[in-house]
């Protein structure tokens, strides 16, 4: 059995990127009152999803991974959390249906409440307070009060996450993801939209298939439910700690608050806490690889983390940026399958393509995006590798937060409705239009 360090243990090893709380007895509080809470997810499920990445690792899946930058308290709504979900399930009919590769679908959700920051400040108007971390952490407001960390949150954020995964998975196996509901989501402005009217005519033609399939007796399971997954950035580690449980089946612990958990690129320094706490737990995870990871740094993490060179275990998030994509990966690809290792590659085109618009709204721009995922294409065609997957950071809802794309934003147009906590996602229009363009890539991959 695989003993876990205790928190003194990890925060003496180094933690970037933490609260610092101002009174430490609340924290060992809220951390008692999660160490007794029941999991979020069960240890089999993971295990599930890892023998679904596994796949991706082989190049028999492609991964779907989406949500929010940030997930807020506030955003824990009926609404939100069934607009996200829709999103997501649509991508997917389109991956699916136009590439014939089973998509492996997992939400940036229900866990998704703490950032990393690049200063620890932020200043309006000549006012500087603490950043905001996430809702795990403090409060959005700019007043001194709001931007304190409360270790309260934690739990806050245990039971946001309770309540979000409870009507996830009532929808996912409860009728709403059955696939004869193509037709169903989509709707409102998406099916005005020139992609939702493809979409349409892809349903269309799902119905026929269906109703052929049901004509001759086939009716399987498949077509009633989804599999969906739950994800997060593991970053408040008195959190992702206190909910690292021992699993009564194969005595090995498993960071049950969610499927799917992965390290941030401000936090896989490879004797930092972070990699430390993750390379205990058996869960599938992730690290993500920015334009600064050499080929020994991969090579370091995956040794650590993952020692028996398990498929599934261990996902690569590259997140270069549009202009440094096609330079940068092929030598980390190269030496991490040289090795032999069995890692699964995803692509997160947001985090190396944002900047500041004239009007002070951090945005993207939805051209960069697809030519960053255009670029992880490239490379791995020219290497014989898989384009496991993408990773992106999107809503449900029809948000100004990303420039371009067929409805052509524009930086003016960002303060429209601009509601993004922390990075810029894109719209469900965009979305789509993503999906459909990397549908188009990978077909060209397996033809
Ligand atoms: C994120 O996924 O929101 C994030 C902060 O990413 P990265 O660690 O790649 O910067
Ligand atoms: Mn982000």
């Amino acid at each position: 059995m695989s003993s876990i360090p205790d928190l003194a243990t990890l925060h003496a090893l180094g933690a970037a990127q933490q609260p610092s709380y101002p009174d430490r007895t609340a924290v060992d509080a809220a951390v008692q009152r999660l160490r007794t809470a029941p999991p979020l997810v069960f240890a089999g499920e993971c295990d599930e999803l890892k023998g679904k990445i596994a796949q991706v690792a082989r190049g028999q899946a492609f991964l779907l991974q989406g949500g929010d930058c940030a997930e807020t308290f506030a955003g824990v709504t009926a609404d939100n959390v069934r607009n996200k979900l829709r999103v997501l399930l649509q991508m997917a009919v389109v991956l699916t249906y136009a590439a014939s590769v089973p998509v492996v679908k997992v939400g940036r959700i229900a866990g998704q409440y703490a950032k990393p920051r690049s200063s620890d400040l932020e200043t309006r108007n000549g006012v500087t307070l603490p950043a905001y971390r996430g809702d795990a952490v403090n409060g959005y407001d700019f007043t001194p009060e709001a931007r304190i960390p409360d270790p309260q949150r934690l739990v806050d954020v245990y039971n946001s996450s309770a309540s979000t995964l409870n009507l996830v998975r009532a929808f996912v196996t409860g009728g709403y993801a059955d696939l004869r509901q193509v037709h169903t989501w989509n709707t409102d402005f998406v099916r005005e939209s020139p992609v939702g009217q493809q979409y349409e005519a892809m349903a269309n033609e799902i119905e026929r298939a269906l109703t052929f399939m049901k004509a001759i007796g086939a009716d399987p399971d498949e077509f009633h439910r989804v599999d969906f997954h739950s994800s997060h950035e593991a970053l408040v580690l008195e959190y992702e700690h206190a909910l690292t449980r021992i699993d009564s089946r194969t005595s090995t612990p498993y960071d049950v608050s969610g499927h799917f958990v992965w390290i941030g690129e401000r936090t896989r320094q490879l004797d930092g806490a972070h990699v430390e706490l993750m390379s205990h737990i058996r869960n599938p995870i992730g690290v993500k690889l920015g334009p600064s990871t050499s080929p020994d740094d991969a090579l370091a993490l995956a040794a650590k983390l993952n020692p028996d060179n398990e498929p599934g275990r261990l996902t690569f998030i590259t997140r270069f940026g549009a202009g440094k994509i096609r330079d940068g990966l092929p030598t980390l690809v190269e030496k991490v399958t040289a090795a032999g290792l069995e890692v699964a590659w995803v692509c997160d085109p947001m985090h190396g393509n944002t900047f500041e618009a004239s009007s002070g709204y951090k945005t993207r721009r939805f051209g960069d995006v697809i030519d960053e995922v255009q670029g992880f294409f490239d490379v791995h065609r020219s290497l014989g590798t898989w384009p496991g997957g993408l990773h992106v950071e999107l809503t449900g809802d029809d948000v100004t937060e990303c420039v371009g794309g067929g409805e052509d934003l524009l930086e003016m147009d960002l303060g429209n409705r601009y509601e993004s906590v922390c990075d810029p996602r894109l719209n469900r229009v965009q979305s789509l239009e993503l999906a459909f363009l990397v549908a188009e890539m990978l077909r060209a991959t397996t033809s």
